[in-house]
């Protein structure tokens, strides 16, 4: 039976050197499809075609429910039983579907085919039908490839190798000067908010990726410097370095304390001057200090355990650690990358526990040891820790919702106090 760790506020921080339970088991998780969601509604000419069976179709159907009046921008080409004849059987459909459906929608300028579990799948080369089929439909559509299978991705993956496979495509950038490229799928309202603080403090070359539109892929190069807005993205991160961006350390921008260290992050790469820095984030920084001490008087002293789910666990652990003063039990992710997570994980405190992968019993043994008043899990985990009296939140939430930046701090809290909220009315 695992120890429950003890927290005071007297932490020591610090938890780059605490050791690691490194899992690998049962894991409950969704797949890298699930990135489709808010890959789709962000890149607004690009079509998602699903190359996979009716399981994957029933996913993004149901998780993005059905659109009725809208031209839907994701689908998937079911590639079953009937298509086991041969591989070139296989690459024939596809064209024909991708065929007809660049010739029935117009609009769309980028085509990702995203590949699946099914073996009828693997065995097909999906890179090469995308040279393939962009050279047939260029220059109107370009055509490119990712994996989402769950066998390779869990969801927020999807997204790092949607963003990956879209690097090597951004054009060179010609422009002299330092530019700034924000990595990461942001709601357009945080965006729109970021923009306007960098304006302010005098930065003007900035781009994110991704684009809202295809057409206007940020251009980079050696000048380029990088901050991550999502922690799930080393391989894109990876990828950019190869074309000679440099990536910043920053933590991620959750909550006042984490706006405004990613924030200064930028403010010192380009040179902003501390007064300058400090006149634009200072109203922003005190809203949201304001949202967040309503929260804070509610869940100060509260344990909470992260279950594996979505990447985001290390920095939104940080977020109600430091911001919400809350006690962590257990910070479970499904990958734990060191450099990317640094600057989160010295803010940890050093007795925090912490786990990568996934051995699911084991994990809901340690639950049911620590009795925390609050998990925070994927979908398919909520109900039967409900049903044994844990209170949780869907991790999915924390994806789908606008949680970045100063304006979101007391929405990102609430999703936190609504639970247990809504427990104490139960209990009454
Ligand atoms: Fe499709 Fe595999 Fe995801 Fe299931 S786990 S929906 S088969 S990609």
């Amino acid at each position: 039976m695992n120890q429950v760790i003890p927290i005071s506020r007297a932490d020591v921080l610090g938890c780059a050197s605490t050791p690691v339970i490194s899992e690998k088991g049962q894991r409950e998780v969704f797949c890298g499809l699930t990135g489709i969601i808010w890959l789709h509604r962000k890149i607004q000419d690009a079509f998602f075609l699903v190359v996979g069976s009716r399981t994957c179709a029933h996913l993004i159907q149901s998780a993005a429910g059905v659109m009725i009046f809208a031209e839907p921008r994701f689908g998937t080409a079911i590639i079953d039983e009937r298509d086991l004849a041969g591989i070139a059987d296989a690459n024939e459909e596809l064209d024909r579907v991708v065929s007809e459906l660049l010739t029935r929608r117009q609009d769309i300028k980028l085509l990702f085919l995203v590949g699946s579990c099914p073996s009828e799948v693997i065995k097909l080369d999906l890179s090469r039908a995308a040279e393939r089929l962009s050279r047939r439909h260029s220059p109107r559509t370009r055509v490119l490839s990712y994996s989402g299978s769950g066998i390779e991705t869990t969801f927020t993956q999807g997204e790092d190798a949607c963003l990956a496979a879209l690097t090597p495509t951004l054009p060179a950038r010609t422009a002299r000067g330092k530019h700034l490229l924000i990595v990461g799928t942001l709601a357009d309202v945080v965006e729109d908010q970021l923009s306007t603080l960098l304006r302010k403090m005098g930065i003007e070359h900035f781009d994110f990726l991704p684009p809202r539109r295809s057409a206007a892929l940020p251009a980079i190069g050696t000048d380029t410097l990088c901050l991550l807005a999502q922690p799930f993205l080393a391989n894109t991160a990876k990828q950019l370095e190869s074309r000679g961006v440099k990536r910043l350390d920053a933590p991620f921008p959750l909550g006042a304390e984490g706006t405004t260290q990613w924030l200064q992050v930028a403010a010192k790469a380009f040179d902003v001057d501390y007064s300058r820095f400090e006149e634009v984030t200072r109203a922003p920084r005190q809203r949201a200090e304001q949202s967040l001490a309503r929260h804070r008087a509610q869940l100060e002293g509260k344990s909470i355990t992260f279950l594996p789910d979505s990447q985001l666990e290390i920095p939104l652990a940080r977020f109600v650690y430091q911001e919400l003063h809350m006690k962590l039990l257990e910070v479970g992710t499904p990958y734990l990358h060191r450099q990317i997570m640094a600057p989160e994980l010295e803010q940890l405190p050093s007795t925090t526990r912490l786990s990568e992968g996934q051995s699911l019993e084991l994990q809901l043994d340690r639950c049911d040891a620590d009795q925390p008043d609050l998990i925070v899990c994927g979908l398919g985990l909520a109900n039967p820790l409900e049903a044994k009296g844990f209170t949780t939140k869907w991790s999915i939430e924390l994806v789908f919702t606008p949680i970045q930046g100063y304006e979101q701090a007391g929405d990102l809290a609430a999703l936190f106090s609504r639970p247990l909220a809504r427990k104490l009315k139960l209990v009454a």
